[in-house]
């Protein structure tokens, strides 16, 4: 299984297939996502590392594909999965 995913010191981004994948859904995360993690592409998303650690934490992002297809890791709190709001 492909999976697209980057560290940086705080926070750490994974996206599971077949959303990595996916141009629609590539696209789509590219567009909710405020600080650029995003860059999507025709083979799918890539993880921009540089900005990993300017994630906001919004949630934006998990609501792209399937329930738990993007997870967001909290590096400074365990690796704790930032839960989406309701
Ligand atoms: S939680 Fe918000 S800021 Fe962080 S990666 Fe997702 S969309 Fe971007």
């Amino acid at each position: 299984m492909t999976q697209a995913s980057g560290s940086g010191m705080f926070i750490r981004v994974e996206v599971d297939e077949p959303v990595a994948s996916d141009a629609a859904a590539a696209k789509q995360l590219a567009g909710v996502c405020p600080v650029d993690i995003f860059e999507a592409s025709e083979s799918g998303v890539t993880i921009v590392d540089k900005n990993l650690d300017e994630c906001i934490l919004c949630g934006l992002c998990l609501a792209v594909g399937p329930a738990g297809a993007v997870r967001v890791a909290k590096l400074y709190d365990a690796g704790a999965l930032l839960v989406a709001a309701v």
